[in-house]
């Protein structure tokens, strides 16, 4: 097996160039499992590690950036207040050792439909940068992922960071597993709240081939809020509006059978999995409301369920 060890990102994207093959290793948590099991034999390692400026971030014009070789950790630890919802997922990644190695770059190139990095992107609108010696491509989330286990990046390209805005409001992540950690998940949900846009964002994982949104569920539940003038002057949710924002999430899941669950689980718990994140964000979102207006304060724990 040769190995290829750039030392800058130029050099990593001219041995991408000249070595299409060569397949990229970063914290090594998912390439290496398949190397070790022999499901994978590459004839070209290409390193990611050496190369400083990936494992940085950086922000400008209100985004963030981030490089495609951050480890979770750090993400967690320097990112966390800006991105509460991918900080939630983070943290439920394997274990303090794999989020030491492991990367969102490596996270989005698997492209598995269970990677818990995916939801709270999509949640979020964040877009993914890659690059090859012919040039820059800004890729929407949702046109990232082309299939299970596949993306679009092309021979020659390579993630580079990862575009994201900080939030401005409330951000929630659940995640449905056999245990609490070190598990792929059964499925997952991600919610964020765009009160500026008066948006809702949603991210489903586990729930059909690629990771995808739900975008009835956004709408209806954008609109409720818009309508009913709850963004500004926000009350308990109505029962019915939580429990059919539940439906619409449930209703944009294809799952499957597998070893880990029924599809018919898996369509069950988003369901919950909406419910209850709607509630926390509510809840959230109106601590902050009240906190910034005090004179308006009518919270009140929302009885979402
Ligand atoms: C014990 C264990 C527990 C785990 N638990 C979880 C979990 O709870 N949730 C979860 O989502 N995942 C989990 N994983 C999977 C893995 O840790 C994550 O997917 C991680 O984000 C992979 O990042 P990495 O840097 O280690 O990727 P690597 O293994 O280095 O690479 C993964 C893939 O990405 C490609 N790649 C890497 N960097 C780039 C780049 N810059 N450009 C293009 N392609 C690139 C590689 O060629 C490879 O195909 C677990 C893994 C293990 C071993």
């Amino acid at each position: 097996m040769d190995f290829l060890r750039p030392a800058s990102w130029r050099d990593a994207l001219e041995a991408k160039a000249n070595h299409p093959d060569a397949t990229p290793i970063a914290g090594g948590t998912d390439i290496m499992v398949e190397i070790n099991f022999d499901h994978r034999r590459p004839a070209t390692l290409l390193d990611m590690t050496g190369i400083d400026e990936l494992a940085n971030w950086s922000e400008h014009a209100g985004r963030l950036r981030i490089g495609a070789g951050l480890p979770y950790t750090r993400l967690i630890n320097e990112l966390g207040d800006r991105l509460p919802g991918l900080a939630i997922a983070a943290r439920t990644v394997g274990s303090p050792q794999i989020r030491n190695r492991g990367t969102l770059g490596g996270n989005l190139a698997s492209a598995s439909p269970a990677g818990d990095g995916h939801p709270p992107l999509l949640a979020s609108g964040a877009e993914v940068e890659v690059e090859s010696v012919r040039g820059v491509r800004m890729l929407a989330m949702e046109e990232f992922f082309t299939g299970v286990k596949r993306h679009a990046l092309a021979p020659d390209e390579l993630i580079s960071a990862v575009h994201i805005a900080p939030a401005t409001g409330a951000q929630q992540f659940s995640k449905i597993g056999t245990r609490n950690a070190m598990v792929i998940a059964v499925c997952t949900f991600a919610l964020s709240l765009h009160p500026e846009q008066q948006r809702v964002g949603t991210g489903l994982g586990s729930a059909a081939p690629t990771p995808r949104r739900a975008p009835e569920a956004e709408d209806f539940l954008s609109a409720e809020l818009a309508d009913s003038g709850q963004w500004t002057s926000p009350r308990p949710l109505a029962d019915s509006v939580v429990r059919h924002f539940g439906e619409l999430v449930a209703r944009a899941a294809s799952p499957i059978d597998d070893v880990r669950s029924t599809a018919e689980y898996r369509t069950h718990a988003l369901s919950v999995m909406a419910r209850r994140t709607l509630g926390w964000v509510w809840d959230e979102h109106r601590r902050q409301h009240s906190s910034n207006h005090p004179s308006n304060d009518h919270t009140g724990r929302s009885e979402c369920a």
